[in-house]
């Protein structure tokens, strides 16, 4: 398999659908972007020369509904990244339960090189010219280089051009202009809640240890929460680092640390350890809440946890977690464990649409029956079909696509 994140997700993509039983039509449908979109603009910089843009959006298959989610401002950006993500957030919103489809976009760019004033125009610049838009029709979400301030913008821009409010139409948006409570710590406490029903399904006790590797947006709200709950975190890690107590470490503190520090490590009572050695812990729980690929076919015989739930999108190779289901290590995949993001962007779309505005609690407690029903969708399927929580997700994500590819007549 290659390292290509394109390649990566069609060949999930594949073997999850051979399990499903999909029709070849529907397959082949899924295979291929229903469009990208390529575009350049102009852009006047601070020093007063002209600077040409490249900029994508792509669009992989909205058989569920308008296309939805993240916009990337990066200097490394790819069309095929762009594709691989559009598919894997078309997976994400089947398995989460959310009617919309995949889509993913960006601008060819390092946002560290550009004024606030440049920031600015680049985003309205970007929502201007993007060919396809609104609130039906696709809404751009936050990713990498992007934040609650370049939407804000987005959306103000969108408004001008249409002339009307439209709130619905751009998501991650500040909470004064129409944006939802809950969107910072949307995912890590979605990861929480699903590990509340590991901890009850697969008999773990109150006292269970839990390691959780990455301390950022995700993992450090994740570990504030088990720390919260009474869960005993004995290690945690950020990219300087990591450190261990087996007595617990109190992530609340922990976070205070690192906004003093910058980094977990030091922290005063814990002992270092790296992040290797995280991996490898005696522990009932790990949680790779960092970056992709980090247990694989070098490190998979040494992993030691009972339960890997994966927080960071695509931590376990596909090698690995072959090696893991030989020994009986089970893998709450990312698809599953991580969309509460894009389940509250969906609460943030339905707020928009009503103009009725939830509260926190309302927010948490929707956000806890949505991942944990997708959750037990996915523990059926595996049960009934006998196959790993992965393939039980993409096979759950699949069937729902192509009911609906099917009854609308596509194939
Ligand atoms: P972040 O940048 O806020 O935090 C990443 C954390 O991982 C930091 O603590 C960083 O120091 C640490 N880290 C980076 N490289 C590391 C390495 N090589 N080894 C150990 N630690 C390392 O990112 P985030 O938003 O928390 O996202 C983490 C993961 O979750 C990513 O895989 C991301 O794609 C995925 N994810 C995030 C969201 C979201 O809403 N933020 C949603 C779905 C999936």
């Amino acid at each position: 398999m290659s390292a290509n994140p394109l390649s990566t997700a069609l060949y999930s993509l594949r073997q999850a659908a051979g399990l499903a039983g999909l029709d070849p039509k529907v397959i082949e449908l899924l295979s291929t972007p229903k469009r990208t979109m390529e575009f350049t603009f102009p852009m006047r910089m601070d020093n007063g020369e002209v600077r040409i843009f490249t900029a994508y959006r792509v669009h992989w298959c909205d058989a569920l509904g308008g296309f939805k989610d993240g916009t990337r401002f990066t200097e490394n950006l790819t069309l095929d990244e762009l594709k691989a993500l559009a598919l894997w957030m078309t997976i994400k919103h089947s398995v989460g339960g959310i009617p919309a489809g995949g889509g993913k976009g960006g601008i060819v760019v390092n946002p560290e090189d550009l004024s606030e004033w440049e920031l600015e125009r680049l985003s309205r610049n970007y929502m201007r010219h993007l060919p396809m838009k609104g609130a039906w029709v696709d809404v751009p979400g936050a990713d990498i280089g992007t934040s609650e301030k370049t939407q804000g913008w987005m959306l103000d821009e969108y408004e001008s051009i249409i002339g009307f409010h439209s709130p619905a139409a751009v998501n991650d948006k500040p909470t004064a202009v129409s944006g939802t409570l809950g969107t910072d710590e949307a995912t890590g406490l979605g990861v929480y809640f699903v590990f509340e029903q590991v901890v009850k399904d697969f008999g773990f006790e109150k006292n269970c240890s839990v390691a959780v590797q990455g301390f950022g947006k995700v993992g450090s709200i994740l570990a504030k929460y088990l720390t919260e709950n009474g869960y005993k975190v004995i290690a945690v890690s950020d990219v300087y680092g990591g450190i261990f107590s087996a007595n617990g470490i109190d992530c609340i503190k922990l976070n205070e640390h690192l906004s003093k520090t910058g980094s977990v490590v030091d922290f005063p009572g814990t002992e270092p350890v790296s992040n290797d050695d995280l991996l490898e812990q005696e522990v009932d729980v790990l949680i790779p809440a960092a970056v992709q690929s980090v247990i694989n076919e070098d490190n998979a015989s040494r992993i030691k946890a009972k339960m890997i739930i994966e927080a960071a999108n695509g931590p376990v190779t596909s090698e690995a977690e072959e090696e893991l289901r030989a020994k009986n290590i089970p893998v709450i995949p990312d698809v599953a464990s991580n969309v509460g993001g894009a389940i509250v962007c969906h609460f943030e779309r339905i707020q928009g649409l009503t103009d009725e505005y939830w509260d926190i609690a309302r927010v948490r407690s929707q956000l806890k029956d949505w991942i944990t029903r997708a959750y037990h969708q996915m523990l059926a399927t595996a049960a009934d079909k006998k196959v790993s929580l992965r393939m039980a997700a993409w096979i759950n994500a699949l069937l729902k696509i192509e009911a609906s590819v099917k009854k609308r007549g596509w194939v």
